[in-house]
């Protein structure tokens, strides 16, 4: 039942496309994005199942469309490329003109007539934010593993390294959304040495570096809860302000902030945190970790328990 409606609205948006296509032509960009909806997405080398698995892709990512080959597309993934099944993803059409802005609205328009509710939902949360109460600090977000280090296995086998990687997506929307400048020390699942996400801080001048994991106690599947850590003095204000922020905000249980010596904190200039965001050893916090909705949960949190530190 709900398929029926985004076929009417596709057509419609078809529609309004043909007819920016007759009258300018000549001033359109038109390409193709993938709009990926199935978790753990298999990227293969060629477009079948029987080709190898190069990496995987998770929503709410975007990535362009290349080519198409029967059920399959190929996408561009930063620096590779690689095929995806036509059903994990849905297909945005972007037409970019070269100048006029009333085309650019219309696109705009047929965009919001796809999204899910639960999107619309956080476009709300962004709009409701959008104070821009953290305009011009430098926020170092460090998503925790990846690549051949896929950190803590919950529950349901999601890799940590892919749950860190997507809050940090998440939470840069919303942290530009209150007017910071966020940078990312891995935007794929790829391998980073630890020294090299901390130079990644000290060479952005962050005014703040947050690294991100997820817990696991698989002989303890109930524990469950949020940690902060800090490592300097100095920072222990900050890991206060930032921990008491999510906690309010996610409603999760709290473990407190503790000093720690961690190496992304002890060899950081800058000032810095690790933050453990929840047991993913925990169905029902694995659960919560899998849902957009909790992230921006997390993300105001630490919007809000920044603007507190800052101000
Ligand atoms: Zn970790």
């Amino acid at each position: 039942m709900k398929g029926c409606y985004p076929i009417v609205k596709k057509v419609s948006f078809v529609t309004i496309v043909s007819i920016v296509l007759i009258f300018s032509m000549s001033l359109l960009i038109y390409a193709k994005e993938a709009q990926i909806e199935g978790e753990n997405l298999n990227v293969r080398t060629g477009p079948g199942t029987e080709y190898d698995v190069v990496t995987q892709v998770n929503p709410p990512e975007n990535y362009s469309i290349l080519e198409e080959s029967g059920d399959w597309a190929k996408i561009q993934i930063t620096d590779e490329e690689g095929w995806i099944h036509k059903d994990y993803f849905s297909v945005i059409e972007e037409v970019t003109p070269t100048e006029p802005e009333e085309l650019e609205q219309k696109e705009a328009i047929s965009e919001q007539e796809d999204v899910t509710t639960e999107e619309t939902q956080s476009d709300k949360t962004e709009e409701i934010n959008q104070s821009g109460n953290l305009t011009g600090k430098r926020v170092v977000i460090d998503p925790g593993h990846g690549g051949r280090d896929v950190g803590a296995i919950g529950e349901s086998n999601g890799y940590e390294s892919r749950y860190t990687l997507r809050t940090a997506n998440v939470m840069k929307e919303i942290l530009e959304n209150q007017g910071a400048e966020v940078f990312l020390t891995r935007t794929r699942d790829q391998y980073i040495p630890l020294t090299s996400r901390v130079s990644f801080a000290n060479l952005h001048r962050a005014d703040v570096f947050l690294s991100l994991h997820y817990n696991s106690t698989p002989e303890f599947p109930d524990v469950q809860g949020i940690d902060t850590f800090y490592y300097s003095d100095r920072d222990q204000q900050l890991a206060e302000y930032v921990h008491q922020g999510i906690i309010s905000q996610t409603e999760a249980n709290n473990r407190g902030i503790d000093q720690q010596d961690l190496q992304v904190l002890r060899t950081n200039h800058r000032p810095s945190l690790l933050l453990e965001l929840g047991f993913i050893s925990n169905q029902t916090e694995e659960t919560h970790i899998q849902s957009r909705v909790y992230l921006e949960a997390i993300s105001r949190g630490i919007a809000r328990g920044l603007q507190a530190y800052f101000r």
